[in-house]
């Protein structure tokens, strides 16, 4: 017997393909769509209990999802507040379209299913992603109240009529249409609710699943089991991040960590994220052990409203430098359903990126004060994330000055203010300037780095890949100092301390040295110099220039601008002929071939102790050694 038939209130012609069409990419989400709207229901009837607005007993409140194959029918049931015919009306059939004229007008520029979907209140009929037809059987919680059934077929025709359930509740079928008959298979629906529905905070059955029980003893008094079948829940009601840390040990911390990552390393520490004011936020945070290759460890986030997963992309939400981190964020704060630029416009989104900034940074301090050994330790993994804070967050870094460590190649660490006294004697140049020596390849360079020991000079170790950029933000942030690679020209010339000596040389003689080894090397992008420096240097030392390898560098990085310029460039070297070494003498007194010889003898250790020898020049030098002996 027929209630009622009506038309959805929508003066606009059919909105269902638009919505199946446009949101074909999406269409898993109805699932999480339908299933949260379970557990809304069923979460609101436990809070009418609960202030004494409803008597009956709550029976159990679990949501089922059921897949007929033969049917072609996905059914989701909940034990939850139910519906009258009359709210079927008001919030099915006029809730969800009073936008809809809005919406006819503005799908156009809605961006993804998300954005649509929250922006028009059209939960619900996410539905019809994948069904041609949808039915709802329901019966409100309300004392006396009839069951009701919903019947609509992607028209805007609906019809309401007597339902059959018995119980207080809602089932939603769908009647799956042709091109969404994968749903139908169960392992596809178990991933989707194991991906949006993981922890959800009640009960979401799936399936039954085998498990063994005891079954008395056998004759011998072993103990007998037999199988038995019971619902097989997919979601832990109660993940970690919803309770107090007070309430918490390691263990369960590193649990649910490997729940989350089942293959990964044990992580290094965590924050435990917990805001009430100005806007919720809970999540846990880990600081995992970092890989090379950072691009796969990013997107590990996992943002959740009210434990309902939504993405993992949390590009927004989270400062740049701490996408590295893995864990879950929950706030119901975050407008989960609008386009990217808005997002990042929002003021809670603003508030909560510097919230989790600040919380890092608040960790790390402590982390350092409480055992700074154990922090040291740590360092190769966090450093990477705190000199990346310090270079994106200007906040941060005020922060991270105390924590912030500069290790050096005899593998002592230092932070700033000790780096800074422990350097200053040996390390300020003529005009007051402190000048840092580091090292990105301290195997390669060992002979610019024991030379410059040699000096009392500490040598830093900037190997990362994010040193390049982290060396330059230190010049600007630190005072009167800069820093050069160790390589960067002759020992003597590094730091200077008082205007360069004078060496023995007539200008005849250095003119002279400077066309011999000209010829030896026959290479334009190498540059000769005659300086005067310790007699016991290297005869000639090949150095690039701080602020050319620089310029490369960043280059190399992807610098945009004029920096591509630089990359464009020839390497250029600057070859420092050592007038004060005693074979310096030798070559000029030598006859023309010898000179050329032992130039191009000099030439080639140079390039040999910079790792710059290589092919047929490494060939040859080997071979021009042997002879020698
Ligand atoms: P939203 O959930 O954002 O309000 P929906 O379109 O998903 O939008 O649902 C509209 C309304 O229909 C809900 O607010 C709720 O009142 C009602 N509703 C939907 N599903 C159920 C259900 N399983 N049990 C009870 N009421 C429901």
């Amino acid at each position: 017997m027929v209630q009622e038939k009506g038309t959805i209130s929508i003066n606009t012609e059919n909105i269902f393909p638009i919505i199946k069409k446009f949101l074909y990419s999406d269409n898993e989400i109805f699932l999480r769509e339908l299933v949260s709207n379970a557990v809304d229901a069923s979460q609101k009837v436990k809070r009418l209990a609960t202030l004494g607005h409803y008597g009956q007993p709550l029976g159990d409140l679990k949501v089922k999802v059921a897949v007929d194959k033969e049917a072609k029918t996905i059914t989701i049931s909940d034990s939850g507040i139910g519906m009258t015919a009359e709210e079927i009306k008001k919030y099915i059939n006029q809730v969800a379209f009073s936008g809809a004229t809005e919406f006819m007008e503005k799908f156009k520029e809605a961006k993804d299913a998300n954005e649509i979907i929250g922006r028009f209140g059209l939960g619900f009929y996410s539905a019809f992603m994948v069904a041609d037809k949808v039915e709802i059987q329901t019966l409100s919680y309300q004392d006396g109240a009839e069951p009701a059934r919903w019947v609509c077929d992607g028209s805007t025709s609906f019809e309401i009529t007597e339902g059959s359930r018995t119980e207080r509740g809602t089932d939603v079928i769908l009647y799956v249409n042709a091109e969404s008959e994968e749903f139908l298979e169960e392992h596809r629906i178990g991933a989707i609710l194991d991906k949006y529905a993981k922890f959800l905070p009640v009960p979401v059955q799936f399936g039954t699943k085998t498990e063994r029980e005891p079954d008395g003893e056998d004759e011998e008094g072993k103990p007998k089991y037999k199988s038995v079948e019971v619902d097989n829940i997919i979601n832990n009601t109660n993940p970690i991040w919803t309770k107090a840390p007070a309430d918490l040990k390691d263990e369960d911390y590193l649990d649910f960590y490997r729940e989350l990552y089942p293959f990964s390393e044990e992580p290094l520490f965590w924050i435990h994220l917990n805001v009430d004011y100005p806007f919720h936020l809970t999540g846990v945070l880990y600081f995992p052990k970092l890989k090379n290759d950072f691009e796969v460890q990013k997107n590990k986030i996992k943002l959740f409203s009210r434990q309902v997963f939504i993405t993992d992309e949390v590009k927004d939400i989270v400062p740049e430098f701490l996408l590295l981190l893995h864990g879950v964020i929950d706030s119901p704060d975050i407008p989960l359903n609008v386009s990217r630029s808005f997002l990042q416009a929002d003021s809670n989104v603003k508030k909560i990126n510097s919230y989790i900034s600040r919380k890092v940074a608040d960790k790390l301090s402590e982390l350092f004060k409480k055992d700074r050994k154990a922090y040291e330790e740590k360092w190769g993994d966090i450093g990477i994330f705190v000199k990346y804070g310090a270079l994106s967050d200007d906040k941060f870094y005020d922060k991270a000055k105390e924590f912030l460590l500069l290790g050096n190649t005899s593998k002592e660490t230092y932070t700033l203010e000790e780096y800074s006294i422990k350097v200053k004697d040996f390390q300020t140049d003529k005009d007051g300037q402190l000048v840092y020596l580091y090292t990105p390849d301290p195997e390669g360079q060992d002979s610019y780095i024991q030379a410059a020991i040699k000096k009392g000079y500490d040598v830093l170790l900037m190997n990362s890949p994010i040193d390049t950029h982290f060396i330059h933000h230190l010049e600007t942030k630190l005072e009167k100092t800069s820093l050069k690679r160790v390589d960067a020209d002759v020992i003597d010339k590094l730091i200077v301390k008082e205007d360069a000596a004078k060496h023995q040389l007539t200008e005849d003689e250095s003119n002279q040295l400077k066309t011999i080894f000209d010829k030896a090397i026959s290479n334009p992008a190498m540059k000769v110099e005659v300086e005067s420096l310790p007699a016991d240097a290297m005869p000639v030392t090949i150095t690039m220039e701080e602020w050319m390898r620089r310029m490369k560098d960043m280059a190399k990085l992807g610098g945009g601008g004029g920096m591509n310029f630089y990359g464009s460039m020839p390497d250029n070297y600057k070859v420092a002929i050592n007038a004060n070494h005693k074979i310096i003498e030798k070559i000029l007194k030598a006859d023309e071939a010898q000179q050329t010889a032992m130039a191009k003898q000099a030439f080639d250790l140079a390039m040999l102790a910079q790792g710059l020898l290589k092919g047929a020049d490494l060939t040859a030098f080997v071979e021009r050694s042997v002879e020698v002996i």
